[in-house]
C-alpha cells in the first residue's frame, strides 16, 4: 500500500517512518503528478501558512482535492489540521478546505506553546494515547458528518469525515502507531 507525505516543510521524515513500522510504502511528495498512485496521503505539522504558501507554489492544492474527491484517503497533523479545515478562524490563508470543521490556530495558548496529554480514545483500545501538542490548533466547531473521536481540556483534538483524519497533535513523535494504523485501516474499508 503507497501512502504519500506531503514533504514540502515540516515534519515529514517522521510520518515516513511511522508508516513503513505499519507495513505501508511511504512516498514523499513535491509535485502534483506523484499523487497519481497513492491511496492516501499524510499532511505534516510545521507552519500552515508556509504549508498553503507552497502548496499554491508547486500546484498542489487542486491536485490533492481533486484526488480527496476521487477516493484517496487524507490525514493531517498539526498544521495539516488547519490544511483540511474548511475554515481557519480569524485567518484567510490558503487551505484545502476539504473538511466540515473550523479551527483555531495555536488553540491552547502561548503558556502551552508545547505540552503533553493523555487521552481516551474508545476507538483504539483501552490503553490512554499519550499526544504531544507544538503551537497546536484545535478544533471549535465540527459538521455534523464529523465525527469525534477524541477530546483534551474541552477541545476537538481527533476527528474523521468520510475518508479524512485529523489530529491536533504529532503522534510521529512517540512510539505509539495506533493512529497511523488507523488511517492504514480507513483506507483499507
Ligand atoms: N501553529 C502552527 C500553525 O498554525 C501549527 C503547529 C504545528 O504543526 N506543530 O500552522
Amino acid at each position: 500500500m503507497k501512502i504519500g507525505v506531503l514533504a514540502l516543510q515540516g515534519a515529514f521524515r517522521e510520518h515516513c517512518w511511522m508508516l513503513e513500522g505499519c507495513g505501508a510504502t511511504a512516498v514523499e511528495i513535491r509535485k502534483p503528478e506523484e499523487l497519481d498512485d497513492v491511496v492516501g496521503l499524510v499532511i505534516p505539522g510545521g507552519e500552515s501558512t508556509t504549508i498553503g504558501k507552497l502548496m499554491v507554489q508547486w500546484g498542489l492544492m487542486e491536485k490533492i482535492q481533486d484526488r480527496v474527491r476521487e477516493g484517496m484517503a487524507i490525514y493531517g497533523t498539526c498544521a495539516g489540521m488547519i490544511m483540511l479545515a474548511k475554515e481557519i478562524i480569524g485567518s484567510d490563508q490558503p487551505r484545502l478546505g476539504l473538511m466540515d470543521i473550523a479551527v483555531k490556530r495555536n488553540g491552547f495558548g502561548r503558556q502551552r506553546e508545547s505540552f503533553e496529554a493523555s487521552m481516551s480514545v474508545p476507538e483504539f483500545g483501552e490503553e490512554p494515547v499519550q499526544a504531544v501538542f507544538i503551537r497546536a490548533p484545535y478544533i471549535e466547531i465540527a459538521g455534523e458528518n464529523v465525527k469525534i473521536l477524541a477530546m483534551v481540556n474541552e477541545k476537538i483534538v481527533i476527528a474523521q469525515q468520510d475518508k479524512m483524519l485529523v489530529t491536533a497533535f504529532h503522534p510521529e513523535l512517540t512510539n505509539d502507531n495506533r493512529i497511523h494504523n488507523y488511517f492504514i485501516s480507513m483506507i483499507k474499508e
